[in-house]
């Protein structure tokens, strides 16, 4: 192995470092680049794909073409900077002890990730700036410490709403030139195929898959009322009038969580402050709260019975798993469910709740399983939020009420009273 001593040239401190993208796909308002940016005088950028993390089957997984699709604008957006995106698949470890065999690198920066199998994965033998960058709040800025944070939400909420958001300045600093990997073997993406995003996420193919599609988008989203009337239709099953999707661009960080309250703030001081603009803001304070539990229990959340002492209330079965995966359980309104985050890659909220309500409490599933099945599916996928929001379902999590029981005839008389989602969903398959 070649080592990584500093090396100093004229008197100058030599920094070859490495920039990882793990999830924060945007070269501004990056934390972590800013500071590797700052400390570094040469640099190359690599992205791993992980198969524990990301498995690559393409046929018609819309993830996975999301996926794909914003690694090719990512190389895009190197190149006309004068670098380059080396791609790997494998584990970090594996990855990294390549690089090394071969390179002189000094210092790796990336984006710290407080989910267990993400802590695994820093341990790669060389030191790493793991920078925290993906909340709202700043956990310096919390004012209780992390191993205080409130069980209920509510809570949370109240202590904190009233600080004040410290947001980072947007200037990205010049990249310094580029360091040439020697030695390595790169992973070529496949070829992609033809495909259309569709459903509620139909928007997708008016914007490229990148930090200008994120910028593009938000803005756009900011430019008509439908902010101010958020809280009254966020719980609507489809269409692009409901909620804001906002998840993914957030979901690999093409937009941070504080440029999208900037826009929200600059929102509001043109168009006004209302309940809805209000409730924007306290939703995202519910995806803080999820990634804060994570830095509190980690590995306990992906427990069977979570944070909950009494192992009594379970017993989980399989034998309804295969209901699920081929859409086939007694509900075509849940059918209709599955066919849309099988085939979209998406779920409105609501649906997301009436989905794992019924595979928890009437298909008697593990609730870890509900949580890896959306994580196959869900263009949006955020370990936290997915994790988060399934323990919360299940009532091992933090819900003062012990968990949610949807009542799925009910429900399907509230929201599609017409059959409109179930005939859209269910048609062919
Ligand atoms: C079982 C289950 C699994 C989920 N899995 C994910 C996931 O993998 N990724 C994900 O981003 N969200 C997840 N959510 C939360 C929520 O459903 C989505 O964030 C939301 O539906 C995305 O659409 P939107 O951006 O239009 O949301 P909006 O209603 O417009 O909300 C604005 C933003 O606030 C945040 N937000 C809203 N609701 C929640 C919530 N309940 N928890 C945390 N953050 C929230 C999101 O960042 C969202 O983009 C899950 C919810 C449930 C019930």
């Amino acid at each position: 192995m070649m080592s990584n001593i500093v090396q100093k040239d004229a008197g100058i401190i030599v920094m070859h470092n490495i920039f990882w993208f793990r999830n924060n796909f945007r070269l501004s308002a990056n934390e972590p680049l800013l500071q590797c940016l700052k400390n570094s005088t040469s640099l190359s950028f690599i992205h791993i794909i992980n198969p524990k993390i990301n498995e690559l089957n393409l046929e018609g997984n819309k993830k996975n073409l999301f996926y794909l699709r914003a690694l090719i604008e990512l190389e895009k957006k190197l190149q006309k900077k004068g670098h380059k995106l080396y791609i790997f698949h494998g584990e970090p470890k594996e990855v990294f002890a390549q690089i090394m065999m071969g390179n002189k690198i000094n210092e790796v920066y990336a984006e710290k990730i407080y989910a267990p199998y993400e802590l695994e994965e820093e341990n790669i033998g060389i030191h790493t700036n793991f920078i925290w960058d993906s909340t709202l709040i700043n956990e310096s800025d919390l004012p209780f410490a992390i191993n205080e944070l409130p069980d209920t939400f509510t809570t949370f909420r109240k202590q904190i709403e009233n600080n004040k958001i410290r947001v980072f300045s947007e200037d990205t600093p010049k990249f310094p030139s580029k360091t040439n990997l020697k030695e390595v073997k790169e992973f070529k993406l496949p070829l992609l195929p033809e495909f259309m995003f569709t459903g509620s996420v139909e928007f997708l193919n008016d914007y490229p898959i990148s930090e200008e599609g994120a910028n593009r988008y938000v803005d756009d989203y900011f430019s008509t009322q439908k902010p101010s009337t958020y809280k009254s239709t966020r719980n609507e099953l489809s269409g692009m009038n409901f909620s804001t999707k906002f998840s993914v661009w957030l979901s690999l960080g093409f937009i941070s969580v504080k440029q999208v309250f900037n826009k929200l703030k600059e929102y509001e001081s043109l168009n006004g402050e209302n309940e809805s603009t209000y409730w924007i803001f306290f939703e995202l304070l519910w995806r803080d709260y999820f990634r804060f539990l994570h830095i509190k229990y980690n590995k306990q959340l992906y427990l069977k019975n979570g944070l909950e002492r009494n192992l009594q209330r379970i017993n989980y079965s399989n034998e309804n798993i295969p209901l699920i995966n081929s859409a086939n359980t007694n509900s075509t309104f849940i059918n209709a469910a599955i066919n849309e985050l099988k085939k979209s890659g998406f779920l409105s909220n609501r649906m997301r709740q009436i989905l794992a309500s019924f595979i928890v409490n009437e298909m008697n599933i593990d609730w870890r399983w509900g949580a890896d099945f959306f994580q196959k599916f869900l263009i949006d996928f955020d370990i936290y939020s997915n994790q988060g929001n399934w323990i919360y379902i299940a009532g091992f999590g933090t819900d003062p009420r012990g968990g949610r029981k949807f009542n799925i005839v009910k429900q399907k008389k509230m929201y599609d009273p017409n059959n409109q989602y179930e005939n859209k969903w269910n048609e062919n398959t």
